[in-house]
Protein backbone atom coordinates (compact mmCIF):
# COMPACT_ATOMS: atom_id res chain seq x y z
CA UNK A 1 0.00 0.00 0.00
CA UNK A 2 1.22 3.30 -1.01
CA UNK A 3 1.59 6.65 1.59
CA UNK A 4 -1.17 8.14 2.24
CA UNK A 5 -1.25 11.63 4.38
CA UNK A 6 -3.81 13.69 5.36
CA UNK A 7 -2.95 16.98 6.99
CA UNK A 8 -4.72 19.65 9.08
CA UNK A 9 -3.69 22.74 9.94
CA UNK A 10 -5.10 26.03 11.29
CA UNK A 11 -4.93 28.36 14.29
CA UNK A 12 -5.54 26.87 18.19
CA UNK A 13 -8.72 26.51 19.16
CA UNK A 14 -10.32 26.03 15.23
CA UNK A 15 -11.00 22.72 16.44
CA UNK A 16 -8.22 20.93 14.29
CA UNK A 17 -6.91 18.57 17.27
CA UNK A 18 -9.86 17.31 18.14
CA UNK A 19 -11.38 17.08 14.35
CA UNK A 20 -7.57 15.30 13.16
CA UNK A 21 -8.09 12.58 16.15
CA UNK A 22 -11.46 11.73 15.75
CA UNK A 23 -10.89 11.85 11.76
CA UNK A 24 -8.21 9.37 12.38
CA UNK A 25 -10.18 7.14 14.47
CA UNK A 26 -12.71 7.12 11.76
CA UNK A 27 -10.40 6.16 8.85
CA UNK A 28 -8.37 3.83 11.19
CA UNK A 29 -4.75 5.75 10.49
CA UNK A 30 -2.38 7.09 12.98
CA UNK A 31 -2.71 10.68 14.19
CA UNK A 32 0.07 12.90 14.75
CA UNK A 33 -0.25 15.61 17.14
CA UNK A 34 3.14 18.25 16.08
CA UNK A 35 2.07 20.84 18.45
CA UNK A 36 2.94 18.15 21.35
CA UNK A 37 6.65 17.96 19.96
CA UNK A 38 6.81 21.62 20.25
CA UNK A 39 4.77 21.74 23.61
CA UNK A 40 7.00 18.95 24.44
CA UNK A 41 10.30 21.03 24.01
CA UNK A 42 8.93 24.13 25.75
CA UNK A 43 7.97 21.93 29.05
CA UNK A 44 11.34 19.92 28.85
CA UNK A 45 13.12 23.46 28.79
CA UNK A 46 10.72 25.16 31.65
CA UNK A 47 11.36 21.73 33.25
CA UNK A 48 15.14 22.20 33.14
CA UNK A 49 14.85 26.12 34.51
CA UNK A 50 15.86 27.34 30.89
CA UNK A 51 14.15 30.73 29.85
CA UNK A 52 13.53 30.08 26.12
CA UNK A 53 12.69 33.89 25.26
CA UNK A 54 16.12 34.74 26.97
CA UNK A 55 18.07 31.59 26.37
CA UNK A 56 17.37 30.30 22.71
CA UNK A 57 21.10 28.67 22.98
CA UNK A 58 20.44 26.39 25.13
CA UNK A 59 16.90 25.79 23.40
CA UNK A 60 18.79 25.19 20.83
CA UNK A 61 21.72 22.39 22.39
CA UNK A 62 18.44 20.49 24.04
CA UNK A 63 16.48 19.85 21.14
CA UNK A 64 20.22 18.97 19.72
CA UNK A 65 21.03 16.78 22.15
CA UNK A 66 17.60 15.10 23.21
CA UNK A 67 15.44 12.54 21.41
CA UNK A 68 11.71 13.24 20.98
CA UNK A 69 9.68 10.47 19.85
CA UNK A 70 5.98 9.02 20.83
CA UNK A 71 4.98 5.65 22.33
CA UNK A 72 2.33 4.83 19.98
CA UNK A 73 1.13 1.93 21.57
CA UNK A 74 -0.57 4.67 24.15
CA UNK A 75 -3.79 6.30 23.07
CA UNK A 76 -3.65 8.95 22.64
CA UNK A 77 0.37 8.43 21.37
CA UNK A 78 2.68 9.72 24.65
CA UNK A 79 5.13 12.59 23.43
CA UNK A 80 8.93 11.86 25.03
CA UNK A 81 11.55 14.09 25.59
CA UNK A 82 14.15 11.38 25.87
CA UNK A 83 12.68 8.78 28.84
CA UNK A 84 10.67 11.78 30.15
CA UNK A 85 6.72 11.01 29.39
CA UNK A 86 5.82 14.76 29.01
CA UNK A 87 2.10 14.61 28.77
CA UNK A 88 0.47 15.83 31.83
CA UNK A 89 2.79 19.30 31.03
CA UNK A 90 1.73 19.68 27.65
CA UNK A 91 -1.06 21.87 28.14
CA UNK A 92 0.13 23.19 31.03
CA UNK A 93 -0.29 27.31 31.16
CA UNK A 94 3.44 27.96 31.42
CA UNK A 95 4.05 25.26 28.82
CA UNK A 96 1.54 27.07 26.39
CA UNK A 97 2.72 30.47 27.41
CA UNK A 98 6.04 29.90 26.07
CA UNK A 99 5.43 27.56 23.32
CA UNK A 100 5.29 29.64 19.76
CA UNK A 101 8.54 31.60 20.80
CA UNK A 102 9.79 27.78 21.04
CA UNK A 103 8.48 26.93 17.45
CA UNK A 104 9.76 30.36 16.07
CA UNK A 105 13.31 28.94 16.66
CA UNK A 106 14.71 27.96 13.30
CA UNK A 107 16.86 24.85 14.78
CA UNK A 108 13.65 23.66 16.62
CA UNK A 109 12.01 23.77 13.32
CA UNK A 110 14.14 21.84 11.36
CA UNK A 111 14.42 18.95 14.20
CA UNK A 112 11.02 18.56 14.22
CA UNK A 113 10.20 18.76 11.16
CA UNK A 114 13.22 16.19 10.51
CA UNK A 115 11.47 13.63 12.71
CA UNK A 116 8.03 14.15 11.62
CA UNK A 117 8.96 13.33 7.77
CA UNK A 118 10.85 10.47 9.79
CA UNK A 119 7.73 9.32 11.64
CA UNK A 120 5.68 9.49 8.25
CA UNK A 121 8.47 7.32 6.43
CA UNK A 122 8.11 4.85 9.12
CA UNK A 123 4.13 4.48 8.93
CA UNK A 124 3.34 5.41 5.40
CA UNK A 125 0.07 6.45 6.85
CA UNK A 126 -0.84 9.16 8.63
CA UNK A 127 -3.45 12.16 9.76
CA UNK A 128 -1.63 14.89 11.37
CA UNK A 129 -1.85 18.28 12.18
CA UNK A 130 -0.47 21.96 12.94
CA UNK A 131 0.40 24.72 11.07
CA UNK A 132 2.97 23.65 8.39
CA UNK A 133 1.76 19.95 8.04
CA UNK A 134 0.47 20.70 4.02
CA UNK A 135 2.31 23.99 3.40
CA UNK A 136 5.84 22.61 4.54
CA UNK A 137 6.37 19.21 5.59
CA UNK A 138 4.15 17.07 3.55
CA UNK A 139 3.15 18.98 0.72
CA UNK A 140 2.88 15.86 -1.29
CA UNK A 141 -0.02 14.81 1.10
CA UNK A 142 -3.23 13.35 -0.64
CA UNK A 143 -5.88 15.30 0.73
CA UNK A 144 -4.93 18.96 2.96
CA UNK A 145 -8.00 20.78 5.33
CA UNK A 146 -7.12 24.29 7.03
CA UNK A 147 -9.27 24.80 9.85
CA UNK A 148 -10.50 28.53 10.99
CA UNK A 149 -12.39 30.32 12.94
CA UNK A 150 -13.25 33.84 14.10
CA UNK A 151 -11.43 34.59 16.95
CA UNK A 152 -14.07 35.00 19.58
CA UNK A 153 -15.22 31.83 18.79
CA UNK A 154 -11.81 30.22 19.22
CA UNK A 155 -11.13 32.07 22.87
CA UNK A 156 -14.44 30.44 23.53
CA UNK A 157 -13.66 26.82 22.71
CA UNK A 158 -10.22 26.94 24.68
CA UNK A 159 -11.84 28.67 27.79
CA UNK A 160 -14.27 26.14 27.72
CA UNK A 161 -11.27 23.04 27.21
CA UNK A 162 -9.59 24.66 30.24
CA UNK A 163 -12.68 24.78 32.68
CA UNK A 164 -13.29 21.04 31.23
CA UNK A 165 -10.32 20.20 32.69
CA UNK A 166 -10.91 21.99 35.97
CA UNK A 167 -8.59 25.06 34.97
CA UNK A 168 -10.22 28.95 35.75
CA UNK A 169 -9.95 30.95 32.91
CA UNK A 170 -10.98 34.51 31.94
CA UNK A 171 -11.88 34.39 28.05
CA UNK A 172 -10.71 37.95 27.38
CA UNK A 173 -7.23 36.58 28.94
CA UNK A 174 -7.84 33.55 26.50
CA UNK A 175 -8.65 35.85 23.88
CA UNK A 176 -5.68 37.88 24.52
CA UNK A 177 -3.13 35.20 24.27
CA UNK A 178 -4.80 33.26 21.23
CA UNK A 179 -3.88 37.05 18.96
CA UNK A 180 -0.50 36.91 20.76
CA UNK A 181 0.03 33.24 19.83
CA UNK A 182 -1.65 34.07 16.22
CA UNK A 183 0.79 36.93 15.70
CA UNK A 184 3.59 34.74 16.54
CA UNK A 185 2.54 31.75 14.37
CA UNK A 186 1.76 33.93 11.19
CA UNK A 187 4.40 36.41 11.50
CA UNK A 188 7.32 33.72 12.19
CA UNK A 189 10.40 33.69 9.08
CA UNK A 190 9.99 29.70 9.46
CA UNK A 191 6.99 27.62 8.83
CA UNK A 192 4.73 30.36 9.19
CA UNK A 193 0.66 29.14 9.66
CA UNK A 194 -0.57 29.88 6.24
CA UNK A 195 -3.63 27.89 4.10
CA UNK A 196 -2.04 25.87 1.26
CA UNK A 197 -3.62 26.80 -1.85
CA UNK A 198 -4.21 23.23 -2.52
CA UNK A 199 -6.32 22.86 0.86
CA UNK A 200 -9.93 22.22 1.22
CA UNK A 201 -10.85 25.30 3.92
CA UNK A 202 -13.38 25.35 6.19
CA UNK A 203 -14.42 28.09 8.65
CA UNK A 204 -16.27 25.98 12.03
CA UNK A 205 -17.10 29.08 13.86
CA UNK A 206 -20.89 28.10 13.01
CA UNK A 207 -20.73 24.69 13.27
CA UNK A 208 -20.51 21.73 15.83
CA UNK A 209 -16.92 20.04 15.84
CA UNK A 210 -19.04 16.76 15.52
CA UNK A 211 -20.67 18.19 12.17
CA UNK A 212 -16.77 19.39 10.94
CA UNK A 213 -15.69 15.77 11.71
CA UNK A 214 -18.72 14.21 9.61
CA UNK A 215 -17.64 16.78 6.43
CA UNK A 216 -13.85 16.52 6.78
CA UNK A 217 -14.60 12.78 6.51
CA UNK A 218 -16.66 12.93 3.87
CA UNK A 219 -14.46 15.20 1.69
CA UNK A 220 -11.04 13.01 2.85
CA UNK A 221 -13.20 9.72 1.57
CA UNK A 222 -13.82 11.60 -1.58
CA UNK A 223 -10.72 11.68 -2.88
CA UNK A 224 -8.96 8.79 -1.47
CA UNK A 225 -12.06 6.29 -2.22
CA UNK A 226 -11.57 3.25 -0.79
CA UNK A 227 -7.80 3.44 -0.28
CA UNK A 228 -8.13 3.15 3.67
O1 LIG B 1 -1.71 23.00 18.19
P1 LIG B 1 -1.12 23.42 19.51
O2 LIG B 1 -1.89 24.50 20.22
O3 LIG B 1 -0.85 22.26 20.41
O4 LIG B 1 0.31 24.01 19.11
C1 LIG B 1 1.09 24.69 20.06
C2 LIG B 1 2.06 25.65 19.37
O5 LIG B 1 3.05 24.90 18.69
C3 LIG B 1 1.45 26.57 18.32
O6 LIG B 1 0.97 27.77 18.87
C4 LIG B 1 2.63 26.83 17.40
O7 LIG B 1 3.42 27.89 17.92
C5 LIG B 1 3.44 25.56 17.51
N1 LIG B 1 3.28 24.66 16.36
C6 LIG B 1 4.00 24.93 15.23
N2 LIG B 1 3.97 24.08 14.17
C7 LIG B 1 3.22 22.97 14.21
C8 LIG B 1 2.44 22.68 15.36
C9 LIG B 1 2.49 23.56 16.43
O8 LIG B 1 4.68 25.95 15.17
N3 LIG B 1 3.23 22.12 13.18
Amino acid sequence: MGTMIITLDGPAGSGKSTVACELAKRLKLPFLDTGAMYRGVTAACLDRGIDPASHPESVASLVRESRIWFAWKRDPPALHVDEVDMTTRLRDPDTTKAVSDVAAMPEVRTALVDAQRRISADLGRLVTEGRDQGSIVFPDARVKFYLDARPTVRARRRAQEMRDAGQQIDEGEMLEQLRHRDRRDTTRQDGPLICPSDAIRLDTSEMGLGEVVDRVEVEARRIIGDQV
